[in-house]
């Protein structure tokens, strides 16, 4: 079986620094990824808040740089899904389709997902209306009313981004106060599309053929209201991607690995990288701090097997 120094899973911003950090640290590295590069970021409009852009960058553009310079050093990519992951005596033993080979150590940066409500008529129109990404279906509802559920940062920062091509977005929270950063919230407030639902959550996506309304619930009152709506955008926060790893490290409820700054897991060799690991703070600027870690790791890991 091949073996490689480091296999790294997941070509995030926590998975290509890494690539980066590997390839330079001259590891015999290989990353897998099993769409385009980039993660959740390459599906962010514009990302603003990573250091070295003043004027922000398309999530995309950041996404193929990132890419770039990690290959540019010697990581090689395999565009495919890892299948399996198993603890052997000399590394870990990597699965995908028909092929194997065998790490030293391994850094899984799978990030997260979005999360569904699991609200009646959610399943029943995603792709008919109900949306998870605004960057990929926002194009679809020109001049449209939307209604978009969740007050953090992507709920507002994607409500924002709507309203480019939407002529009205409702952004619908449980709460009287959003979660979302504090510019992100004045954005939302001055920009005359938007209107916000307070206290309020889904209750049904109802339609025929495509989307047509939501019905909403006052979780005050109990009140219940329905708007007519052409789409739906959720953003109720993320879980991790880490059924690779549910068999060898202890997750947290949504999913999320308990490690530490260090992104060590416990199982010697084996390390977690970016938004797949329980941290305070998901962001592309910590994911690829965490890249850079888990190699600093991985190489002291590899010399201790010397
Ligand atoms: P998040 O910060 O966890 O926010 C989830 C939002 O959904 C919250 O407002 C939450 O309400 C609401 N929510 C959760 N469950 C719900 C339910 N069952 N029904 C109704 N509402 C529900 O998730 P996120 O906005 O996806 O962001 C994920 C991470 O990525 C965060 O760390 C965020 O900072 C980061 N991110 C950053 C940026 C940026 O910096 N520009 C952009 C996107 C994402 P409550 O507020 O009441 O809990």
């Amino acid at each position: 079986m091949e073996i490689r120094d480091l296999a790294i899973i997941g070509g995030g911003p926590a998975g290509l620094t890494a690539g980066l950090y590997a390839a330079r640290a001259a590891l015999n590295t290989v990353l897998f990824e099993r769409g385009m590069p980039g993660g959740q970021a390459a599906s962010t409009e514009r990302i603003e808040n990573y250091p070295g852009f003043p004027e922000g960058i398309d999530g995309p553009e950041l996404a193929i740089k990132m890419s770039e310079q990690a290959q540019r050093f010697g990581c090689e990519i395999i565009y495919s899904d890892v299948d399996k992951l198993e603890r052997q005596e000399k590394g870990f033993k990597i699965t995908y389709g028909e092929n194997e080979l065998l790490a030293k150590a391994v850094i899984l940066a799978t990030g997260a997902k979005p999360k569904f409500l699991g609200v009646k008529g959610e399943k029943e129109f995603h792709g008919r209306g109900v949306s998870y990404c605004a960057t990929c279906d926002g194009a679809f509802f020109r001049d449209g009313t939307l209604a978009v559920i969740g007050g953090g940062d992507a709920a507002v920062e994607e409500a924002i981004f709507l309203t480019k091509f939407a002529a009205k977005v409702y952004i619908v929270h449980r709460r009287g106060e959003l979660r979302a950063a504090k510019i992100l919230q004045q954005r939302a407030f001055d920009n005359p599309k938007i209107e916000l639902v307070w206290h309020s959550v889904l209750e049904e996506v109802k339609g025929g053929q495509k989307v047509e309304s939501v019905l909403l619930k006052d979780v005050r009152t109990g009140e219940k209201k329905e708007i007519a709506v052409d789409g739906v955008f959720i953003y109720v926060g993320t879980e991790a991607n880490s059924n690779l790893l549910k068999d060898l490290v202890e997750l947290d409820a949504n999913g999320y690995v308990k490690a530490q700054e260090d992104t060590a897991t416990g199982v010697p060799g084996l390390y977690v990288a970016g938004d797949l690991r329980k941290k305070p703070l998901r962001q592309v600027v910590t994911a690829v701090a965490d890249g850079a870690v888990a190699v600093a790791q991985v190489e002291k890991y590899l010399s201790s097997l010397e």
